[in-house]
């Protein structure tokens, strides 16, 4: 399918993709708009002003699957029928001059750790004398419940966080800004229709609930992170902030890209079986200013979205409209494929040399982390997932200077 809309479908955002968001024309406020092209096609002006002239997706995530599907075959019918350029054109912006915001109103934030690849790195470099994975991870995918109030947009600056930190020589923890300051590069799941309490979402039934994807930041500060996180997990290493990308994928332009997962032994309860697996060939690319410093892909997950989704529930806990799951950092077997720099450098130990003659080992004030996606779309082509972005800003660790 060809648009009337100038579109490079090669550039990744042509009719294949349609991802929604929220964006302000200048001097306005905020409404819901899909990207197609260069452009945001305003769907409060095209299609149903009750339903996008809002700050965020979630009304009309809560909307259901039927209407996500209908308002998408709305969409290609207008933007490809030359007849109902007259009518739509007027309501199209150009990307570069519209303010992009957060897409959901966050409701409940999780994060998993699906990559068999990145759970075995970090168990090889932390617990180099026993097995890299611990004995559940293979038999459920582990997560943890993060913080939604602290998920941002792309471009918001990412301020050093200050905490407790203890270097494995020193008996006693410091106060003072995290000298280990990583990403994470990884995908995100947006839940749209809610569940009830009490009643475990089946893997089958992902994509009833589930209604798009984008790209995750979740930031961390792993000098903090290693003195906390005993016993309960994740907690002020990573709450500071998570920056997630403008644009949700909806499901529905993801056809082309499922693959199975990998094969899984030993075999997963049967609450976790997929009658088809959710695998995705996503191809990540983190930057670190501007250099491509690795290619992380998303289609060796170990555990899918689906199955992510089916244990987030099986206890009973519902999820609601605008929940957010992300994946965990995702790594790839190479030495290139790996999604946060703890990996890239294996603890610090392998420096990223930058074109420039520059090293990093964790990030330097005033570096800037960019991480884009494609994924195949129909006919060939290929969807961008465009890109979540953050520039570091040094620490401000004595909150009385802050005045
Ligand atoms: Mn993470």
């Amino acid at each position: 399918m060809t648009t009337w809309v100038p579109a490079d479908e090669q550039a990744g955002f042509g009719v294949a993709n349609l991802p929604y968001g929220v964006f302000s024309p200048p001097g306005q406020p905020p409404r819901v708009g899909v990207r197609i092209g260069e452009y945001v096609l305003d769907l409060a002006a095209t299609l149903d002003a009750e339903l996008f002239a809002r700050g965020s997706l979630n009304p009309f995530l809560a909307a259901g699957r039927a209407r996500w599907t209908e308002t998408r075959s709305r969409l290609r019918e207008l933007l490809t029928d030359e007849r109902h350029r007259p009518a739509v054109e007027p309501a199209l912006y150009p990307v570069d001059r519209v303010t992009l915001h957060l897409p959901i109103e966050v409701a409940d934030f999780v994060d998993f750790y699906a990559s068999e690849e990145h759970a075995s790195n970090l168990g090889r470099m932390f617990r180099p004398d026993s097995e890299p994975l611990l004995p559940n991870w293979k038999h459920l995918p582990v997560g943890y419940h993060g913080r939604a109030g602290t998920v941002v947009p792309s471009g918001t600056p990412i301020a050093r966080p200050c905490g407790q930190r203890k270097p494995p020589d020193a008996d006693v923890p410091t106060f003072g800004p995290s000298v280990r300051l990583d990403i994470e590069a990884e995908v995100g799941f947006v839940v749209g229709t809610p569940s009830t309490l009490g009643e475990p979402v089946a893997t089958k039934d992902f994509a009833e609930h589930v209604f798009g994807v984008c790209l995750v930041n979740d930031w961390s500060a792993r000098d903090i992170q290693a003195w906390e996180y005993v016993p309960l997990g994740p907690f002020l290493g990573k709450s500071f902030a998570t920056s997630i990308s403008p644009w949700v994928v909806p499901l529905d332009a993801l056809a082309e890209a499922r693959v199975p997962t990998p094969r899984q032994q030993p075999a997963p309860l049967d609450y976790l079986t997929e009658p088809e697996p959710w695998g995705l060939d996503l191809r990540l690319a983190v930057e670190l200013n501007g250099e491509v410093i690795a290619r992380p892909p998303y289609a060796g997950m170990y555990w899918s979205p689906a199955q992510m989704l089916a244990h987030m529930t099986v206890n009973g806990a519902s999820v609601r409209t605008g929940d957010l799951y992300a994946s965990g950092t995702v790594s790839g077997q190479a030495a290139d494929q790996r999604g946060s720099l703890i990996e890239l450098t294996w603890n610090g130990r392998e420096p990223v040399r930058l074109s420039s003659g520059e090293e990093r080992t964790f990030l330097a004030d005033g570096d800037t982390v960019s991480i884009s996606a494609t994924a195949p779309g129909e006919g060939g082509s290929r969807l961008s997932f465009g890109q979540v972005t953050g520039r570091i800003t040094p620490a401000n660790c004595d909150p009385a200077a802050s005045g």
